[in-house]
């Protein structure tokens, strides 16, 4: 098949894309702030924070510091018999900066490999008590990343994972007990189900990739209550929501929830390096100590606690300290208000939310999303559809006329392309 002179595609696949289709990506060549430069010279301004990951805007000074910093002194070093500066400063930062005492930090490279481990952790831990409880309990529209285990805790018929039905292991799927009729339901199949379930599996607050779904955090409490009392695990993926998403830094905050097991990624480098963590709480820990060696948790990614990206974490860290971030997130909650509110007038327009730095709009349908991704493009706005959703999750820094001009973006956008489509 002819390929263009210039074919940006001929040795890469793309993420979620149809290669047979997919039309020429863009070529990022710089960051700043929150501005992504092209390669033609043209600029975008970044609506989605690269997969809400750089929450401090692109190339932080401060993080970019730590960076070369850490960078002269060691790029990396295995973790299997040692540790590094780095990782014990921001594992104890994370202990003491999560909910409760959230106090045991596993580093992982990715946010899949998180909810991975956290999966582990559960089904080991009742093993270890000579227990089997293999099954995840999970919920409609929830997301907890691409590998094999954490697809199958992804909503099995909304999410992007359905062909994979047959091959995945069978977990539980779940409502979110918003109200008391649907409460006493989740109770009851806990109470039904738990000599076989390990643990509960959710997005605390905002069911993100699964189509920006928020739910109140009575909802997650009433969660974390069944769970108590029905004795089943419970691990919160706060992958999306935490690092002060919501509003403040840890959803479950929210709801005064302290999960057995939290699984933190994304946000957690500023966006700079990949880095995950799953964090337990001393019961879930303890129950891998053991003078029997098969009990100890066997799993060590290659490069798990790698110094460059803890030393961005930690700089990132820092930078909630040292910068106003959540009145940040309340003063783009606000305008994110403001600035969608007219879209809830346009024909096709189903539902317009908001929640901390999230703002979604959701349609009847959208259609092809890549080529709407295309026409935000060409206005110099970088906004990511999928689904039937146009959403703006941007940096914590964003100025304000950049976030008006992504939100009058999508208003003036979408009656021309839903009334097309
Ligand atoms: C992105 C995401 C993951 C997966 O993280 P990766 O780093 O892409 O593997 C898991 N859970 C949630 C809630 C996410 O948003």
């Amino acid at each position: 098949m002819a390929m263009p002179a210039n074919d940006l595609l001929e040795h890469l696949w793309l993420p979620y894309t149809q290669m047979k289709t997919a039309r020429q990506p863009l070529k990022a060549v710089s960051t700043q702030g929150a501005l992504i430069r092209i390669a033609d010279g043209h600029e975008l301004i970044d609506g989605i924070a690269s997969w809400w990951t750089a929450c401090h805007g692109y190339n932080h000074p401060h993080i970019l510091a730590a960076l070369r910093e850490q960078l002269e002194r060691m790029p990396h070093v295995m973790f299997g018999g040692l540790v590094h500066e780095p990782a014990l400063k921001l594992a104890a930062r994370l202990a003491e900066k999560t909910p409760g005492d959230l106090n045991h930090v596993f580093f992982v490279d990715s946010g899949s490999v998180a909810v991975e481990v956290a999966m582990k952790m559960a089904v080991q831990y009742w093993l270890n008590q000579g227990r089997s409880r293999p099954r995840m309990v999970s919920f409609r529209y929830g997301y907890h990343g691409d590998t094999m285990a954490c697809m199958s805790v992804c909503d099995p018929d909304e999410s992007m994972h359905s062909l994979f039905k047959d091959y995945l292991p069978k977990q539980i799927l779940a409502e979110l007990p918003v109200d008391e009729a649907s409460e006493q339901a989740f109770d009851d199949l806990l109470a039904r189900e738990k000599e076989k379930i390990a643990a509960v599996l959710i997005e605390p607050l905002v069911q993100g990739a699964g189509g920006m779904k928020f739910h109140a955090p009575e909802t997650l409490r009433r969660v974390a209550d069944a769970c108590a009392r029905q004795g089943v695990l419970l691990i919160a993926d706060e992958i999306f929501v935490g690092f002060g998403r919501t509003g403040t830094l840890f959803a479950c905050e929210q709801a005064g929830v302290t999960p057995d097991i939290l699984c933190l990624g994304k946000g957690l480098t500023g966006g700079a390096l990949s880095l995950a963590a799953t964090l337990a709480r001393p019961h879930v820990y303890e129950a891998f100590l053991s003078d029997d060696p098969a009990r100890a948790l066997m799993h060590g990614p290659t490069f798990m606690a790698n110094p460059l990206a803890c030393a961005a974490a930690n700089a990132s860290l820092d930078l909630f300290e040292i910068e106003p971030r959540l009145e940040q997130v309340a003063r783009i909650e606000s305008l994110l208000r403001e600035g969608l509110a007219p879209c809830a007038k346009i024909p096709g327009v189903l539902d317009v939310r908001v929640k901390g730095a999230i703002g979604a709009v959701q349609c009847a349908t959208l259609g092809d999303a890549a080529s709407l991704r295309a026409t935000f493009a060409e206005q110099g706005l970088w906004i990511r559809p999928f689904g039937d959703i146009v959403y703006l999750t941007p940096a914590f820094t964003i100025a304000e006329v950049q976030l008006a001009a992504l939100t009058s973006g999508i208003c003036s956008t979408l009656p021309g392309w839903l009334s097309r489509s």
